[in-house]
């Protein structure tokens, strides 16, 4: 049996076909801001890599920010409910789960079982997010993947003290008139997003194992960052960015 779980984000469209609730059989991910034709890019990727025909689908769950517009599934389900579950399948110790996205933080606390016992959120401001990365980014002229190549080489980490996204920027833009190398700046951006969204983290508290989830988890000196601000090990997946669409096609497989 086929399921399809789609995560409509706020700056990404996430696809997943899994096979009898285990088996990837397809991913998609597509840069397209919530509202866009992204969603269904991402199906139509993931239709033809499989070589299914949408028929063969036999439950669709949407998930994420844009889940209430979209008309094509067969249920909704919370960002929330489908990162606990597709966390759960790719590491089934983890007891914390931080999912940083384009436009929100969330750090989900789970059970032995993977069910989800209590969460904190910031959707309420940019720094800690993924949106933050993407306005340095753009600053200093990189590719969102080149962050963590850039934050690699620093020598002398420059500390971001701006609490604020727009301040933020122009503190950077200070430095690099300055003169300051560019991966001790990175090195400073990534360290910002990982403090912040410790902070939140330690609210919920922290139960080992820790994974990441979200785009953002895909940067490696978040991922250090976050480390050691919280003092464990990160638990990391190369599809974390996939997580939602993951538990969105699980609880498919669950429903049917
Ligand atoms: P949403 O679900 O809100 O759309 P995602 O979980 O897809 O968000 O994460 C999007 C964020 O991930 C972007 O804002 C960007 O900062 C980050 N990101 C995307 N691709 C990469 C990459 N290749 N390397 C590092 N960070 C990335």
């Amino acid at each position: 049996m086929f399921t399809l779980g789609i995560d409509i984000g706020s700056t990404t469209s996430k696809a997943i076909i899994l096979k009898d609730g285990q088996e990837i059989v397809s991913s998609s991910i597509v840069i397209a801001t919530v509202g866009t034709d992204g969603v269904s890019r991402a199906i139509d990727h993931v239709l033809e890599e499989s070589g299914l025909q949408k028929e063969a689908i036999s439950c669709t769950v949407a998930t994420g920010y844009g889940r209430q517009t979209y008309e094509g599934a067969d249920f909704q389900v919370s960002e929330l409910t489908c990162h606990a579950l597709g966390v759960h399948h790719v590491c089934p110790g983890a007891g914390t789960v931080i999912d940083i996205g384009g436009q929100d933080a969330k750090v989900l606390s789970l059970n032995g079982q993977g069910r989800m016992v209590n969460f904190v959120m910031n959707d309420k401001c940019a720094a800690g997010t993924g949106r933050f990365l993407d306005v340095m980014a753009n600053i200093l002229k990189l590719d969102i993947s080149q962050l963590e190549v850039e934050a690699a080489k620093a020598e002398n980490p420059v500390n971001i003290s701006s609490t604020c996204t727009v301040f933020a920027e122009s503190e950077v833009i200070s430095q690099l008139a300055a003169g300051t190398q560019i991966p001790d700046l990175v090195a400073g951006i990534c360290q910002s997003v990982a403090t912040r969204v410790a902070s939140l983290a330690k609210r919920v508290g922290i139960k080992e194992q820790v994974f990441m989830s979200g785009g953002v988890a895909r940067n490696a000196g978040v991922r250090n960052a976050m480390a050691k601000e919280l003092g464990v090990e990160i638990q990391y997946h190369p599809m974390a960015q996939l997580m939602g669409a993951l538990g969105a096609s699980i609880y498919a497989f669950q429903k049917k």
